[in-house]
């Protein structure tokens, strides 16, 4: 069994504010230590059920916040900018985890919760359904007819995570009380929770079927801002002056539409 994992940070466990999870802010440098041990935690419990190989991408923001030299040895990582896929190599790998989530934008006492970009994305949609990042990235690995079998994060990511995946495993490693609060657990338990679902999953991976959007893809994004809507274009619809619509051959594709 191969296991990709992709890593965000708003949902790794420890972190409950804005200046945890950007660069150059005071609590950034502490927090992308507890991103380093959730991603450790997680490879060990993929090892741990039998794990052939664990390929694990640094997906939060520019891809630099894993302190390399901590890492576990057993895994292989991606870090840096893939502008050309966002899961590279993905096809050789049978489950997904997406580790450290958040829910949705607009979801209520969820923790730094956003779709894509807290600055500019308001609302978003895949085919008329209210959507976040846990389906985008759910859709683009169905496209490969890869399941994501793990999410972890705040209680409300769980939760969406349950909503849109059949048989998912999910991990809460803290409950959201705000934007920016939470009920946190002590590392040591946060950890054996993400190591214990991790090795769930894997165990369960042949279980879980792929989440699959239909095509083409229709995405709807409402931007926070008035005035930024693009002009339209073959396959691009204005809807009105803070909401367009795209439409691709695949998640992926769609995606990089907007
Ligand atoms: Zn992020």
């Amino acid at each position: 069994m191969n296991i990709y994992v992709m890593v965000d940070m708003e949902g790794i466990s420890g972190i409950c504010r804005v200046s945890q999870v950007m660069q150059g802010q005071p609590d950034y440098e502490k927090a992308r230590r507890f991103m380093t041990w959730d991603v450790n935690a997680c490879v060990e419990g993929c090892f741990e059920a039998g794990a052939k190989k664990v390929l694990v991408r640094d997906a939060h923001s520019c891809g630099f916040n894993f302190l390399w030299d901590e890492l576990d040895p057993r895994a292989e990582y991606i870090q840096g900018e893939s502008r050309l896929r966002r899961m590279p190599e993905l096809d050789s790998y049978d489950g997904l985890i997406l580790l450290g989530y958040h829910a949705m934008a607009g979801s209520m006492q969820a923790i730094l919760e956003h779709t894509m970009s807290s600055a500019s994305w308001q609302n978003f949609w895949i085919n008329g359904v209210r959507s976040g990042e846990i389906a985008i990235d759910a859709g683009i690995a169905g496209d490969h007819g890869v399941p994501v079998i793990m999410v972890s994060g705040d209680d409300k990511v769980c939760a969406e995570a349950r909503r849109f995946l059949k048989g998912v495993v999910t991990v809460q490693v803290k409950k959201g009380l705000d934007r920016e609060g939470g009920f946190l657990l002590s590392k040591e338990k946060a950890h054996r929770l993400v190591s214990e679902g991790a090795a769930k999953a894997v165990r369960e991976c042949g279980k879980i079927k792929p989440y699959k959007v239909r095509h083409p893809v229709r995405m709807r994004l409402e931007l926070v801002s008035k005035g930024k809507v693009p002009a339209e274009r073959e396959n691009l619809k204005v809807i009105d002056g803070r909401t367009y619509e795209v439409t691709g051959a695949d998640v992926e594709q769609a995606l990089k539409m907007l």
